[in-house]
């Protein structure tokens, strides 16, 4: 057998319950990279009783606010200090460019700055009833063991988005990576040990989401599930969690528009329509996987996306000039090709791309960056979330029409829109029904801007001040004087 990983569970390694184990790959090459534990309901309760305990302990219970934003600031550095190991450990587990992890490696310890800033700022308010003979204030506190379950395509920073939060309120957590990729996470736990954290405040089981994830979410002592992944997944996890009344944070799918309108700087938005839908090789939840072009530009933006993704260079993740990854397993590729196949028996043209390959020799689960003509908003391909470097351009006439055709989708995560108009830009702000819209850019994104998707995207706000209330519990305390 390869390398093994343990479970993290009060601050130690520990072996899976079951005795079992499963390989986890390396997309570019299809080699073993290490074998992770399975983790099952026993080795959930384990974690969890380990994260209740800690929750109860004096050494975390009793820590104040400033102490708990000392140690987010230690991991931050710890962050920091590991992030070259931490980029190359998520490159090899998904596929992601290395460059790209050094870049998103360079931002995560922001996230924890940030939170330790706020951690000695949870605070309630003092409330002015009419009854001048009582003092009514409310408190904020931590809501116990959170449960935090993510998917492959980011590990370690959409953990982030839960764990830091949590942690600043004075929550506990058990996180539940990923089946694809366990072995950022794991790291991730020893440098919260490492940090100072108090053992069993950072627990993690790995596993599949049928047998650890549906124990995580479904254990009695939890008290949240926070969530990223399919929107299908979510909505089981939503009916569990609903009739127990549990609170819960969903970060779901997408499929997001592009738009761009006949006044917009067309250089800027063909890189902007790339980036937006070719980074990560389409494997991104804000995807821009939905393109729309004014009709007057139409064929002019074609042209440009379609002869920037003809170049874009696919290989090794681990080299410097790569551009394209590979998709992070086989079932993943089997997925996209399926959908591109589906996308021609629905009448869609391939301008660009439409085929699987090996990564030139390296023997991976690749796939060509692709265009998608020809299409209309009713097609499967249109309206379904591929998680694949495909995207479909569709031409449009006025701007009424494209805020209705955009606005057509079962999703709401984020829009593009590209224009010079400033008056258009805030009425397409108005009208755009999607939790982030980006202008004149694509993907910018901060620990400090609060996001929230519509419709089947999402439940509940990740980063910023906002989602402190999502690990808190409000109560309110009168006083009789
Ligand atoms: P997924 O839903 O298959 O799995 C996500 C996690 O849930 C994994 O850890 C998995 O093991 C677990 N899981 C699966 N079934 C479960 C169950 N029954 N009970 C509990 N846990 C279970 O998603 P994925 O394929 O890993 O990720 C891709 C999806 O994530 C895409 O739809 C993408 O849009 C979405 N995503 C959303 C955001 C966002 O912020 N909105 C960010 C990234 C990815």
């Amino acid at each position: 057998m390869s390398e093994t990983r343990n479970h993290h569970i009060g601050g130690e390694k520990v072996e899976p319950a079951s005795g079992a184990w499963f390989d986890s790959t390396n997309p570019a090459t299809r080699e073993t990279l290490y074998s992770a534990a399975r983790g099952d309901a026993e080795d959930v309760n384990k974690a969890v009783s380990a994260a209740k305990q800690a929750f109860e302990s004096p050494a975390w219970r009793d820590l104040t606010q400033t102490g708990r934003g000392r140690l987010l600031r230690r991991l931050a550095e710890l962050i920091a200090e590991n992030a070259d190991e931490l980029a190359t450990t998520e490159s090899l587990d998904n596929g992601k460019l290395l460059r790209e992890m050094r870049g998103q490696m360079t931002g995560l310890p922001e996230y924890y700055h940030y939170y330790s800033g706020l951690a000695d700022k949870i605070q309630g308010d003092v409330i002015p009833t009419s009854d001048r003979a009582v003092l009514n204030y409310t408190m904020r506190e931590p809501l116990g063991v959170v449960g935090a379950i993510t998917p492959w395509n980011s590990p370690l920073t959409l953990t982030t988005s839960k764990l830091a939060p949590a942690l600043c309120a004075g929550n506990t957590v058990v996180i539940k990576p990923s089946e694809y990729t366990s072995a950022s996470v794991l790291r991730l736990a020893e440098l919260v040990d490492e940090a100072g954290f108090p053992a069993g405040v950072v627990n993690v089981v790995t596993g599949f989401g049928a047998e650890a994830g549906a124990a995580l979410v479904d254990h009695p002592d939890i008290a949240k599930i926070s969530f990223t992944g399919s929107t299908g997944t979510g909505s089981r996890i939503a009916s569990s969690v609903a009739s127990r009344f549990l609170g819960s944070t969903l970060e779901l799918g997408g499929k997001s528009p592009n738009i761009v309108f006949e006044d917009a700087n067309l250089h800027n938005a063909a890189m902007g329509v790339v980036a937006g839908v070719f980074a990560a090789a389409g494997q991104t939840c804000i995807a821009g996987s939905r393109v729309f072009a004014h009709r007057s530009v139409y064929e002019e933006l074609l042209e440009r996306v379609s002869a920037r993704a003809a170049t874009i260079k696919i290989g090794d993740p681990l080299a410097a000039e790569t551009e394209l990854g590979p998709l992070a397993f086989a079932d993943q590729q089997n997925k996209v090709a399926g959908y591109v196949d589906l996308g021609r028996s629905e009448g869609a043209r391939v301008l660009t791309g439409g085929h699987a390959t090996d990564g030139g020799g390296l023997g991976g689960y690749f796939y060509e960056p692709t265009v998608l003509v020809d299409v209309n908003n009713g097609m499967r391909v249109v309206q379904e979330e591929i998680f694949g470097p495909v995207v479909a351009i569709m031409p449009f006439d006025t701007e009424d029409e494209v805020v209705a055709l955009a606005n057509d989708t079962e999703y709401g995560l984020a829009a593009g829109v590209w224009t010079k108009d400033l008056g258009r830009a805030h009425r397409m702000a108005n009208r755009l029904q999607a939790g982030t819209i980006w202008v004149n850019t694509y993907r910018a994104m901060s620990p400090m801007s609060p996001r929230q998707g519509f419709k089947n995207s999402g439940v509940g706000v990740e980063h910023g001040q906002e989602t402190i209330k999502e690990y808190t519990q409000l109560k309110s305390v009168w006083v009789n004087t």
